[in-house]
């Protein structure tokens, strides 16, 4: 789960990372207002999207009087913002963040992440921040120191001494610094994180450090440990259709192919999409239905997969294992009616009762083919949607 920058600023601060004031706005004239509340002679006025690279778009201005901060909200609140990260279709700005401006000495880059390779966090730490990281990442790897967070012990201070000394951070400024990573380091672990990113971190023009910019993300499977960050969610930030779903514990992500998946367990929705993809086609989405798939499942999850405009034809593929495939046949007939299915439908079933989950869907007058392997599924509906001129 994502949250916005004032919130991750508010969650690093609760554990104790240095971070400007600032308050969160809806209009332009509590942006105003906010700037006269702060006192500061320079305020930075931020487009809240759950995306970074709003600096570079326009996202990000630099304010001396409160006029100048209405102004400056005015031209972001309602506007799409399009940045490197949010992709063409760009997100529409329906928050502001009215921050105490910094005197940046220095832009440093602070990360924590799961490191897939060793199984563990990994603290990231650059002397040039505030530019695109996955550019540095690729053009100088060496850019990037990385330190292992032991899980039980967390960073050692032989790690936090080395992290800062490759920031180029001195005498008292490292003490800072250090003791900032610690915390970073804490508030990763105990929020559950999947990443917690500081881009830039700066060292102030009286040698300070300070976490600029925030961003977090949230491990959803921990969630329920953290009920103060559900209260953070912001369903304008997310794909309605996913929302929709996850209302219906569907395990449902968008995409931008045209063929709707809907399947049963992640691994075989995940070997779904990729014979597809193989079969010369594209998928709308990931759907994984779950188990359990009932018939009221069935149909929220065409429901969900038709409300896309992409989506040129649906196939359906589903291992009867908990579920029967004759109940689940029933369900799929059941739902095509329900949503008045105008798209080819492909279905292969496999599991227990499968001779006669597809009798019944052979035997339904709803418009469909059956398929008895992945393969034959993927290219039936491949070729139909392309047969259809999508
Ligand atoms: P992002 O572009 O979405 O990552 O937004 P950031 O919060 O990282 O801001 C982008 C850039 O704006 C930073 O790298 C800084 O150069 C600049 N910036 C942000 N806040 C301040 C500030 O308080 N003072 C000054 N001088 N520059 C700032
Ligand atoms: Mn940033």
């Amino acid at each position: 789960m994502k949250i916005h920058e004032f919130q991750a600023k508010q969650v690093l601060a609760r554990f104790g990372v240095p971070v400007p004031d600032g308050i969160a706005c809806d209009t332009a004239d509590e942006a105003a207002a906010a700037f006269t509340q702060l006192g500061a002679p320079l305020s930075v006025v931020k487009a809240q999207i759950h995306a970074g690279g709003r600096g570079k778009a326009g996202g990000v201005k630099l304010v001396r009087s409160a006029d100048e901060a209405r102004d400056a909200a005015a031209g972001m609140l309602g506007k799409t913002l399009v940045t490197h990260q949010t992709g063409p279709e760009g997100r529409v700005v329906q928050k502001i963040y009215v921050e105490r401006g910094s005197e940046i000495d220095r832009e440093l880059y602070l990360a924590v992440a799961v490191d897939r390779a060793t199984s563990a966090p990994v603290l990231m730490g650059s002397a040039e921040g505030g530019m695109e990281i996955e550019e540095l990442a690729e053009e100088r790897p060496e850019a990037i120191l990385r330190e292992r967070i032991h899980p039980m012990k967390g960073l050692l201070p032989f790690q936090l001494r080395r992290m800062a000394k490759h920031l180029g951070l001195s005498g008292d400024t490292a003490k800072k610094g250090m003791a900032l990573i610690q915390k970073l380091a804490v508030a990763f672990t105990e929020m559950d994180c999947s990443i917690a990113e500081i881009n830039p971190l700066i060292v102030t023009k009286q040698g300070d450090v300070l976490a600029l910019d925030a961003k977090i993300n949230f491990d959803s499977n921990a969630l329920f440990r953290h009920k103060d960050v559900i209260e953070y969610r912001d369903l304008n930030e997310e794909d309605p259709k996913e929302v929709e779903a996850s209302k219906f514990d569907l395990n449902y992500i968008a995409l931008d192919g045209n063929i709707g998946c809907m399947v049963n367990g992640a691994g075989l929705a995940m070997a779904t999409m990729d014979v597809i993809q193989l079969k010369g086609g594209s998928p709308a989405n990931f759907l994984d239905v779950g188990g359990g798939a009932n018939k009221e499942q069935v149909t929220n999850a065409f429901k969900i997969l038709l409300s896309d405009p992409n989506c040129r034809g649906v196939l359906v593929n589903i291992f009867g294992g908990i579920m029967k495939c004759d109940t689940i046949a029933e369900g799929v007939i059941a739902a095509a009616k329900e949503v008045d299915l105008q798209v080819p439908l492909v279905v292969r079933l496999e599991g227990t009762n499968v001779q006669r989950g597809r009798q019944l869907l052979e035997e339904s007058d709803v418009k469909l083919e059956t398929a008895a392997s992945l393969d034959e599924a993927a290219e039936k509906i491949v070729a139909l949607v392309k047969a259809a001129g999508a």
